[in-house]
């Protein structure tokens, strides 16, 4: 129906720009998306208000900078309250280039067109395209498909909600407490309040209390393996193992790659990756990993996902990955590419409360009903600083706890100026969580020990960021690997058991034929452009070690 398309709001003073703006819009995006115009940013944010109020859904807005009494970015700036996952385009002149390159962070700026976009088909459509496809995964994924409902502190719940939406499954969630729809639906169906999380399958299918491996068996997100032998078997689907995934694909090699939990790994997860090349306006974990991995299927590698490899076996010049439920792949070549995990809280109540106000990473799921509420994100590191950013979008307060004296020694400079920016973040240095305490079995408060004086205040949630490790245990007498349990490669692993008389290429582990890339690489850097290098590196190593095989 016509009123219920998405929107894309286009702001300009000067009516012959803005006809032209919207005329090719229209022609290139009037049949999916309303192209809605304004003349000023305060017409603009009046029409917003009332899209608002109407539940109207806004996918892009393109404004231009110059505009007499609100300029371009003051109004992007106003208007992300009301639409904060609209895509913001800024419209400029070649001599304000500075001024849209500074309003990136400010407004956090999708992208600034320079004018005039002609021609429009390579100008302005491959742009508009690409970013209501980002905006598109985003909001199918939070509204068709499955539904899930549930308590919002349940941690079963969040398991559920958090694999659907890594996974980029559509769905949307209904919590028990706050929907009334929820408690008809579940009447209806004959669910038992006690038997919740429940989900709903498009095919009419209802799930009681399922685990993640049984909801991903039933939905086909597990899948099993297709061939019965692979020139390259990748565990983890990080950005090293999907970059492996790409060139491995694109380069011949039969490539399947066995993820845990969802591609993306730790990037995945990050709500706003700033400094990976080629993405000026900074692009976030899920899209990062949303474009991976359609590439990496497009050029024909096999992605097995809730698939955890459990041991690694040599025979002969065979190389067998095993995986959790007994199935094993065969291979030439293996790359191991498994990241590494969160640490955990080992103070009193985290535990107990995780995924019931306690969360490891950003838990992108829970952002919007931080709406208003007090959270707190522990932990001072680049990927604490991210979540605080994107946190302070949706809640009243974001208070960080870092256990040094100054953000720093452990944090970016451009996340630092951003975080003192927001008025909503406060940063509490040399202060540290010594205990959850939980009521109705949701965190409820957390106990703070700041310069030697403990005392107790209450937080909605809490996300943390505490620093990570490898969890490499399962390759223990295979694989050499450093005292924290990091993989060793090249000249390395040349001193621990290596068999041949040749060198180890250079991401070559102490086992012939089995490569190592990424944050699991003992002395490796951790960030995306150097895992995605040493995944696509890899593959080339790999190419060498089959030639001479
Ligand atoms: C919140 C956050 C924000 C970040 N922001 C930035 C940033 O802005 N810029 C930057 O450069 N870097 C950033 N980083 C660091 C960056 O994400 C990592 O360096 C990068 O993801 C490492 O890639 P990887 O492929 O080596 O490992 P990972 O990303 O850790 O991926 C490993 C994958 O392997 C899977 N896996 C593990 N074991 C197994 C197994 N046995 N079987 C199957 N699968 C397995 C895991 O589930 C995971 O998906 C951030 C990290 C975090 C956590």
């Amino acid at each position: 129906m016509e009123e219920r398309r998405p929107a894309i709001v286009a702001v300009d003073d000067e009516p012959v720009v803005l006809a032209a703006v919207a005329r090719d819009l229209r022609r290139g995006f009037g049949e999916r998306y309303r192209i809605l115009r304004a003349g000023s940013g305060a017409e603009a944010l009046e029409l917003l208000g009332e899209l608002k109020k109407r539940g109207d859904a806004v996918a892009l807005l393109i404004a231009d900078q110059r505009m007499p009494g609100m300029e371009g970015t003051e109004y992007l700036l106003e208007a992300r309250r009301s639409y904060p996952e609209a895509k913001r385009v800024l419209l400029t002149a070649y001599a304000d280039t500075d001024a849209a390159i500074a309003a990136i962070n400010e407004v956090a700026l999708d992208y600034y067109l320079l004018k005039p976009w002609d021609p429009p088909e390579e100008q302005l459509y491959p742009v508009i395209e690409d970013l209501l496809t980002g905006w598109e995964a985003g909001s199918t994924m939070a509204g068709g498909g499955l539904r899930v409902i549930g308590h919002r502190f349940s941690s079963e719940t969040h398991d559920l909600r958090d694999f659907l939406a890594r996974n980029r499954v559509p769905a949307s969630w209904m919590d028990i407490e706050m929907d009334p729809e929820a408690r008809q639906l579940i009447t209806i169906a004959g669910v038992d309040e006690e038997r919740l999380p429940v989900v709903f399958l498009e095919d009419g299918g209802v799930l009681e209390q399922p685990t993640v491996l049984e909801l991903a068996e039933r939905i086909g997100v597990a899948n099993q393996p297709a061939a019965d032998h692979y020139d390259l078997v990748i565990v983890g689907g990080g950005p090293a193992g999907l970059a492996a995934a790409v060139y491995g694909a694109s380069e011949g090699l039969r490539t399947v790659m066995v993820e845990r939990e969802a591609p993306g790994g730790q990037a995945g997860q990050s709500s706003r990756i700033e400094n990976y090349l080629g993405f000026p306006a900074g692009v976030s974990g899920s899209e990062l990993a949303r474009r991976a991995t359609d590439q990496a299927r497009r050029l024909g590698a096999e992605l097995l996902s809730i698939n955890d490899a459990v041991a690694l076996r040599v025979e002969g010049s065979g190389r067998i990955v095993e995986l959790t439920g007994g199935a094993e792949l065969s291979a030439n070549t293996v790359l191991v590419a498994s990241g590494v995990s969160y640490r955990m809280m080992e103070a009193p109540g985290f535990a107990e409360l995780t995924g019931a106000g306690v969360y490891y990473g950003a838990a992108m799921t829970e952002a919007r009903a931080c709406e208003k509420q007090h959270v707190f994100v522990i932990g001072g590191a680049n990927s604490a600083g991210q979540a605080a950013v994107y946190f302070a979008k949706f809640a009243g307060q974001v208070t960080v706890l870092v256990r040094g004296d100054s953000l720093a020694k452990s944090m970016s400079h451009y996340l630092i100026e951003q975080i003192t920016e927001l008025e909503n973040i406060e940063v509490r240095t040399g202060s540290e969580a010594v205990a959850a305490e939980g009521e109705d079995g949701r965190l409820a408060r957390l106990r703070i020990r700041s310069g030697g004086i403990e005392s107790s205040e209450d937080a909605d949630a809490c996300f943390i960021f505490i620093g990570a490790a490898p969890r490499t245990d399962w390759l223990e007498g295979v694989l050499a690997r450093d005292e924290r349990g990091f993989i060793l490669a090249g000249a390395a692993a040349r001193e621990h058991g290596w068999p041949l008389a040749r060198e180890p290429l250079p991401l070559e582990t102490s086992v012939p034929g089995v490569f190592v890339a990424g944050d699991v690489r003992s002395r490796s850097i951790k960030r995306v452009a150097s895992a995605v290098g040493e995944g696509s590196m890899a593959v080339s190593l790999i190419h060498e070690y089959l030639a001479s095989a």
